[in-house]
């Protein structure tokens, strides 16, 4: 199976040039082949196939680059004007790409009749080498993988740092997956921590990492500073610079915490119970809120995923459930309990509750009758 492995590069001057006549090759190429295709939708004709090989005579500079990376470039277009009539309301028509754009492209792994593949990693020596580039690319592998390398993607974000995604078919985890510790775990989310997990053996609060909400104001900030200030103006194109970078870290911090919780939960229970959420009511008014809000709905996505690499089942509890209000010791709904209220007593069996833990307990619950009945 395909997983991807992202890396931060650090080309040297020759092969940021190299990069760069790629990538304008390649937008060259989109461009040239969605005029052609838009030209024909006007006219009422089938969208054509192109292939990029009939623009090299009239333009040859498109010889210089790696062809792989231009014949990518007209399969992802074809992709996307696919998804785009099968599936409109999701997909539009594709559009013209533009140098201030986000900068990529994509290149195959072959091997060659030496037996050395086109595309390989170093991870000792901490370099990465490509097609068509002579030396190796200073890069720093977080993380190893074992598999065949199937392709790799270069891009420079606009914040101008290069990162290679690179798609390596690795065995089915499943095969040395470890045996979970855990049976079943119930998790709430909520707003003073970021979650509650109760298991077979006891509770657990999950904090929000603290640097992560500050980083997220931060942004917010810069985002403000930039909307103040007159587009195209040089403040403006420095405040746009600032604003790249400090989104590019949050997402990497941010998705770094994400997965890591993901892992270690997917890890040790074999069975794990959710709310599902609303996301498209994805609250704007509260930072805080929206901050937590969005980034559960990236938590609940990469633990689905991950219980489906790894032969987890995820049962997500309707959010009708009153897994808030409902006492789990006894099964009575306390409707007047209050969101203020963070310890509260039955008043039908007396046991004393902590708000999310009470609500993790009952999602555990939901899913051991769930599963029973399944
Ligand atoms: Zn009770």
């Amino acid at each position: 199976m395909l997983k991807a492995y992202k890396y931060r590069i650090y080309p040297d001057k020759a092969q940021k040039e190299f990069f760069e006549k790629t990538f304008g090759c390649c937008r060259f190429v989109w461009n040239k082949m969605l005029e052609e295709k838009l030209e024909a939708l006007r006219q009422g004709k089938k969208v054509p196939r192109i292939t990029p090989a009939r623009y090299k005579k009239e333009y040859p500079f498109l010889k210089e680059v790696d062809s792989l990376a231009l014949a990518n470039v007209q399969l992802q277009q074809e992709k996307a004007f696919r998804d785009c009539f099968k599936n409109p309301r999701h997909f539009r028509i594709p559009t013209f790409k533009r140098k201030k754009d986000k900068q990529s492209y994509t290149t195959n792994n072959q091997q060659p009749k030496n037996g050395r593949e086109t595309i390989r990693v170093d991870f000792e020596k901490g370099f990465l080498y490509l097609p068509k580039i002579k030396d190796g690319i200073k890069a720093v592998f977080h993380r190893k993988f074992e598999g065949k390398i199937k392709s790799a993607t270069v891009v420079k974000t606009r914040a101008g740092r290069y990162y290679v995604s690179i798609l390596v078919d690795v065995q089915d985890p499943r095969n040395d997956v470890k045996e979970p510790k855990n049976f079943i775990c119930g998790i709430d989310l909520g707003l003073k921590s970021f979650g509650t997990i109760v298991n077979d053996t006891g509770s657990l609060k999950i904090e929000y990492p603290k640097y992560l909400i500050k980083a997220e104001k931060r942004l917010k900030r810069l985002q403000r500073q930039l909307s103040r200030k007159k587009e195209g103006s040089k403040n403006w194109e420095k405040a746009r610079a600032r604003v790249a970078k400090e989104h590019e870290y949050v997402k990497n911090a941010r998705g770094d915490f994400l997965h890591k919780l993901s892992k270690t939960i997917i890890d040790e229970s074999q069975i794990v119970v959710v709310e599902s959420l609303n996301v498209k009511g994805l609250s704007r008014g509260n930072l805080a809120k929206y901050i937590l809000d969005s980034s559960w709905s990236k938590f609940l996505g990469y633990l689905s995923y991950k219980a489906a690499w790894y032969g987890r089942t995820i049962v997500a509890v309707d959010r009708t459930f009153p897994s808030s209000k409902m006492c789990s010791k006894c099964g009575y709904i306390h409707r007047e309990l209050r969101l203020s209220e963070r310890i509260w007593k039955c008043p039908a069996c007396g046991a004393v509750h902590e708000r999310d833990e009470n609500a993790a307990k009952n999602l555990k619950n939901y899913g051991v009758v769930y599963i029973s009945n399944q």
